[in-house]
């Protein structure tokens, strides 16, 4: 296994497909298989984003993914951000369309017709709607799994409000459930606004949740935007407020890919291979038992199996015989399972098991009896755990500098001071090779700025994935 500090983007490369989160030798570039370990991680994400949202009233739907040319070019601005990465479908069969179709990059062209039919009057809204689907761009920079793919596995909720107020309000319920979210994926992050020319296309303003991975580079894990009218402008979607007039709705929108996988890989992941939080993982217990002298070895591992199951746990017995235990114990680490759970004949005959923790490969005695407690506060401690040391990663990562000098040898999460111009943005950029993230929303620094000396704030640059 190469060693994950001094290359991280390497180690990243092989331990995705090592563990089976991904296998990258499909013939079509940017596009991966998810064989099943992967696939099931990824819909764990999934359950814990539509748990997350749908506690706060959003509902579930599904829209095509082509849309037409007419459909795409309604907002002007919207089209033109995604002008070079659109795939488009130009023949069915053997004839050529007689409009061209889009694979979605993003569903609100898909979207937003259907809402200015659907939304009559102001007891419609809000409408706070989310789909999970794949969506896709043509990549042009180096494809990397689920950090730059050409298909990319895509949530976004789309709402809808009677005004600009209630839309903000939005805003701040999304920060809450992205807070709900990434602790359960142990994923701490700063939320940034993004400077002027790298905000979504056709938005008011976009913030996005930036984390610091260990090797020093940032990854932005998913997004938040407020569109104000603008798009309801151009895809005419209108309400009658309560005294019959016709008025526009405020918009907002919330996105998040395949990146939460990258980052939980990245963020917790080590020389041996994926750590796993206990929420996310495929097998959270895996139980190895060890062959000796004890002729109730079996049952008492599957007695094990079936109760540790019946506490709600996803648990697996590896009975591979043709495995020594040494070689599972490194197998299933690699895998990032939070828990390894050995069973000899000391466990059989004192009707207790042994736990080792991903993270610390302490071993401990839990007895039968005290199963649900113990293991229920073995899986908080682990969440604790993770959170914390990605916590202080985050910390170490973070780097205030008060010049250019010394932003340029920096790694991480560069804190300069910032006058919002994009004249020193892109002198820093230049300078430095690090992009300009914005401004954090949760500091309230002021100085100078590190090019023109006017009054700044402080603002986050860094190298980016
Ligand atoms: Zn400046």
């Amino acid at each position: 296994m190469i060693n994950k500090k001094s290359s991280g983007s390497e180690w990243y490369n092989e331990i995705i497909e090592t563990a089976s989160l991904v296998d990258k030798r499909y013939p079509v570039k940017g596009m991966n298989v998810l064989p099943p370990y992967g696939f099931k991680l990824v819909s764990i994400v999934d359950s814990i984003i539509r748990e997350a949202v749908n506690s706060n009233g959003f509902e579930e739907s599904m829209f095509p993914m082509l849309i037409s040319r007419d459909q795409l070019s309604v907002e002007f601005e919207h089209v033109k951000g995604f002008e070079g990465q659109v795939f488009w479908v130009t023949r069915g069969g053997n004839e050529p369309l007689e409009v061209d179709l889009a694979l979605r990059p993003t569903s609100e062209a898909a979207m937003y017709p259907m809402f200015s039919l659907w939304i009559r009057t102001h007891s419609d809204l809000p409408l706070k709607l989310y789909q999970i689907v794949n969506t896709y761009r043509y990549e042009t920079k180096h494809t990397r799994a689920f950090i730059r793919d050409r298909e990319i596995h895509f949530f976004e909720a789309h709402t809808a409000h009677a005004d600009f107020d209630d839309s903000e309000r939005q805003m701040q319920e999304y920060k809450q459930i992205m807070k709900n979210i990434s602790q359960k994926l142990c994923l701490p992050y700063v939320i940034n606004k993004r400077p002027e020319w790298d905000k979504f296309p056709g938005s008011q303003y976009s913030l996005a949740f930036d984390l610091i991975l260990p090797s020093g580079r940032s990854l932005q894990i998913g997004t938040i935007h407020q569109y104000g009218e603008n798009f309801a402008k151009n895809y005419d979607i209108r309400y009658s407020d309560p005294a019959g007039e016709r008025k526009l709705v405020s918009q907002t929108t919330y996105g998040m890919s395949g990146r939460l996988i990258a980052a939980i890989v990245f963020m917790h992941g080590d020389d041996k291979g994926l750590v796993l939080p206990p929420y996310v993982a495929p097998i959270q217990f895996i139980i190895v038992p060890i062959p000796g002298e004890n002729r109730n070895l079996a049952k008492y591992s599957t007695r094990v199996l079936e109760q540790i199951a019946s506490l709600g746990y996803r648990v697996r017995l590896d009975n591979r015989g043709s495995y020594t235990p040494g070689f599972k114990y490194n197998d299933w680490e690699m895998r990032g399972v939070p828990f390894r759970i050995e069973i000899g004949s000391k466990e059989t005959e004192g009707n207790f098991i042994t736990i080792v923790p991903r993270n610390t490969g302490k071993r401990s005695k839990i007895q039968i009896s005290e199963l649900q407690n113990s293991l229920a506060s073995a899986v908080t401690t682990l969440q604790d755990d993770l959170m914390k040391a990605a916590e202080e990663k985050m910390r170490e990562m973070t780097v205030q500098v008060n010049d250019i000098k010394n932003a340029k040898t920096s790694t991480g999460m560069i804190r300069l001071m910032w006058c919002g111009r994009k004249e020193c943005a892109d002198k820093i950029e230049q300078e430095t090779e690090l992009s300009c993230l914005g401004y954090p929303q949760d500091d309230s620094g002021e100085g100078k700025c590190v090019i023109c000396s006017l009054p700044a704030k402080p603002a986050y640059f860094s190298r980016t994935y």
